[in-house]
Formats: C-alpha cells, structure tokens, sequence
C-alpha cells in the first residue's frame, strides 16, 4: 500500500511448522535476535516476530509467527495459518520421523514455499541426506535449504529467500 510520502510499504505473514523440537523457535530467534537456546522448551513466549529487509530500495516487514508448542497436540489452528502468504516448513535432519511429516504439514498449508532441513550441524548423526531434502523439495515444488539455528548457517538465507519470493509475487 501507499505510505506517508508515496512509498510504498510491505507487510508479509510468514508461518513457521513442522514437528516440534525441529528448532522452528531457534531458526525464529537466530534470525530476528540472532539468539539460540540450547534448553528451548516447547514455547520460547511471543507469537510472532517482525523483521524489516531491503528489496529494490523499499521496506519489505516479514511478521514470522512460531507455533508456540500447539503442534504437540495437532491444534495449530486456521487463526495460525490466516493470512499467511509463506511458510518454512521445517523438519530435523537427524530425526527421520520429521521428515516423513513433512507432507501432512504441506496438506495442511497450500502457501509453502520453502522446504527447511535443520541442524545441519549435527552431521555426525545425520538421519536425512541432503539429496532427500532437495527431492521432495523438487517434487512439491519447493524452495530448499539446509540450515542450523546454533551455528547460525543459512538461517537468514532461508528467512530472506522466502520474503524475497513473496515480494516477487505482488510487485
Ligand atoms: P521447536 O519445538 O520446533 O520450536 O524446536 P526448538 O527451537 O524449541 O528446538 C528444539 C531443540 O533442538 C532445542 O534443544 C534446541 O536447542 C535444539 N536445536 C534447535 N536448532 C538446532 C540446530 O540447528 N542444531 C542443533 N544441534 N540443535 C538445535
Ligand atoms: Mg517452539
């Protein structure tokens, strides 16, 4: 829409999903306060986060909003997902049970765009190879990345990537 001066201004919703403890509220924390916590529990607190970025010269303000543990008892609500115009769906690479959920979550979103294996740090005990990831993100049409909220790899990538592509979209 049309800003104080004529400038034109951007709002995204951005959702976060996918099973818990995959490390959606430390990819969310590295990536807004660049913070992880290596005791998270199941909800770090706020709803949503906003981050500005700068694409073509103008202000593009992501609202990223985490889950807070509801995915525990499959109660993300449609409140969570309305309005939502992205997503980053997220499973862990060294738990595999995270990544046979990843198409019930995209069932449930017909938004998503990026497909995001995290703890890529914990190669040592990798569960899901990286050609996997890239496949079903091929197959479903998907954006890719691996990342790790606690060294910090790809994370602001992945973030940007999406809000990048939604802006895209409706400029
Ligand atoms: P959520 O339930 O999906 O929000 O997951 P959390 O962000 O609460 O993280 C669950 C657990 O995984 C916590 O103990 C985190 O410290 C840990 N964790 C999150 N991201 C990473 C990562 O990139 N690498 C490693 N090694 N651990 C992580
Ligand atoms: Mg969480």
């Amino acid at each position: 829409g049309e800003g104080e001066g004529g400038g034109e201004e951007y709002l995204f919703k951005i959702v976060i999903i996918g099973d818990s403890a995959v490390g959606k509220s430390n990819l969310l924390s590295r990536y807004a306060r660049n913070e992880f916590n290596p005791n998270s529990k199941a909800t770090i607190g706020v709803e949503f986060q906003t981050q500005s970025m700068e694409i073509d010269g103008k202000e593009v303000k992501a609202q990223i909003w985490d889950t807070a543990g509801q995915e525990r008892f499959r109660a993300v609500t449609s409140a969570y997902y309305r309005g939502a115009v992205g997503a980053l769906i997220v499973y862990d690479i060294s738990r595999r049970t995270t990544f046979d959920s990843v198409g019930r979550w995209l069932d449930e979103l017909k938004i998503a765009r990026m497909l995001v294996g995290n703890k890529c740090d914990l190669e040592t005990i990798r569960d899901v190879s990286v050609e996997e990831g890239k496949s079903l993100a091929e197959a479903e049409g998907l954006f890719f990345m691996e990342t790790s909220a606690l060294d910090s790899t790809n994370v602001k990538k992945a973030f940007e990537i999406v809000i990048r592509e939604i802006y895209n979209n409706v400029s």
